[in-house]
């Protein structure tokens, strides 16, 4: 048994063309070799990297499994650095638990969650902030989420904290310089230089933080609430956007007692979507529960799609809602735009406004581009890197806090020493992020998320 190897199933469970189990390890081509027999009888341990064999997985009888193609890879260039086979066979359930069991038969040790992965920070493939990114680009649901993810993988949050420590190391050594030379005012070590290289890290630490919520919404899904009056066409508008009859349509007002959910993506964005009771005032005691699990909704939504009947004017009910969202993140929607229309944006004052027609499905394009805006998804521009997860929040917010302390530290008339003890703090937790200064416990908790077999 090599305790160095490990295997796991790393392709999703259920029913496939292909189903994938991966081998990494310094014993991965022998391991293979005794389960995995070519149809040209070379053996696996005779191949170069980057080489595939067709044959089969043999049991310990002899009889063959299923058929496989085994690719081998040599160390270091391989996704863990090590030396790793992946054999594919046919994707169905249990032919990979047995194929996944003969691997271990033969000497490999089961992988542990994320182990892969971890492998890959471990032996230096990949930063801690690109292996946390395959996460989150294995779990992408949109084309934005997709981007984002892909540029953290191809290394952006370390580029943008690489910055920040660039200019940290920058004020530390000037800081080192000023206090062995305090009266010499040597270019790179005066006061005005630590502010300046303090106030610009702060300033990109900032933009980080600021642009971690809306990649938040992009990855996770923006939670929209559907809210408005019975019949204005909430449900016809969820039924729209998710693209079936997932919720009731009838022309009897109340029909949606309770919230009904769903996920779905418009355009580049996803969606999670809940479309509610109608909010007015009613004695029905159901339709009550209903109404005020609608109101508790509106304070949670990230955005509030609130829909008017555009073809009849403004009654209390309307009147209401508007007050009840005008402090929140809303998009007024003037429905019903087939019909006459009595109501036009100027009576929605303030408010982002989308005028369509959820019966005839015609307007629900500028609703993508509403949301973005009011999520202010539009203010991220292609370069920016995005934080992918809290673990990389804490230590940027860590970071910015430090400096907060330097730059009071700087003019309280402490000693200038004290500045670089928390440049030093900052330092560390951007490190931290990176994976640079990493203890082995944070790295066990980081890769415990992850899946096995990734
Ligand atoms: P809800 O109570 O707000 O969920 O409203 P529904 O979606 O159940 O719709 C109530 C009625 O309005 C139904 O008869 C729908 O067919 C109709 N309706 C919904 N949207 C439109 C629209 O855009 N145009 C027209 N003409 N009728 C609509």
């Amino acid at each position: 048994m090599s305790e160095n190897t490990v295997a796991a199933i790393s392709s999703p469970m259920g029913e496939g063309g292909i189903g994938v189990i991966r081998i990494s390890g310094e014993d991965a081509i022998s391991v293979a070799d005794k389960c995995f027999k070519a149809v040209s009888g070379k053996p696996l341990c005779s191949l170069g990297g980057y080489r595939a064999a067709f044959g089969n997985i043999v049991l310990s009888d002899g009889t063959s499994l299923d058929e496989a193609v085994a690719l081998v890879f040599r160390a270091p260039k391989s996704y863990t650095g090590e030396d790793v086979v992946e054999l594919s066979v046919h994707g169905g359930t249990e032919i990979l638990r047995q194929a996944l069991r003969r691997v271990l038969e033969c000497g490999a040790m089961p992988a542990g969650a994320g182990e892969f992965t971890k492998r890959a920070f471990l032996n230096g493939k990949m930063p801690l902030s690109k292996a946390e990114s395959v996460m989150s680009l294995i779990s992408a649901r949109g084309n934005e989420a997709l981007k984002i993810s892909r540029k953290a993988a191809g290394g952006s949050i370390d580029r943008a904290v690489n910055e920040i420590t660039d200019l940290l190391k920058l004020t530390a050594a000037g800081i080192a310089t000023y206090s062995d030379y305090p009266d010499e005012e040597l270019e790179g070590a005066k006061i005005s230089d630590f502010e300046k290289g303090l106030l610009k890290a702060e300033e990109k630490l900032n933009t980080l933080i600021k642009n971690y919520d809306t990649g938040k919404l992009i990855r996770e899904g923006i939670n929209c609430v559907i809210a408005g009056k019975p019949n204005v066409g909430k449900s016809t508008l969820m039924n729209l956007l998710c693209g079936s009859d997932r919720s009731i349509v009838t022309a009897v007002p109340g029909t949606t007692r309770d919230i009904i959910e769903n996920s779905v993506n418009l355009g580049d964005i996803t969606l999670n979507l809940s479309d509610t009771a109608g909010i007015h005032a009613t004695d029905d005691v159901v339709e009550a529960e209903g109404v005020s699990r609608a109101k508790e909704l509106l304070d949670t939504a990230a955005v509030i799609l609130a829909v008017f009947d555009g073809s009849a004017p403004l009654d209390a009910d309307d009147r209401s809602l508007l007050e009840d969202i005008r402090t929140k993140r809303a998009i007024v929607i003037i429905n019903k735009t087939d019909l006459e229309q009595r109501l036009s944006p100027k009576d929605f004052c303030g408010f982002e406004c989308v005028m369509l027609s959820a019966k005839e499905g015609k307007g629900a394009d500028n609703l993508q581009s509403a949301i973005k805006r009011v999520c202010q998804m539009d203010s991220l521009s292609e370069n920016d890197a995005v934080l992918i997860n809290e673990r990389q929040l804490s230590c940027v917010k860590e970071a910015q806090k430090y400096i907060e302390e330097a730059r009071t530290a700087l003019f309280s008339g402490v000693t200038v020493d004290a500045v670089g003890v928390c440049v030093d703090g900052a330092l560390e937790s951007l490190l931290t992020l990176t994976g640079e200064r990493v203890t082995n416990a944070v790295c066990d908790e980081i890769f415990k998320h992850f899946c096995v077999g990734k």
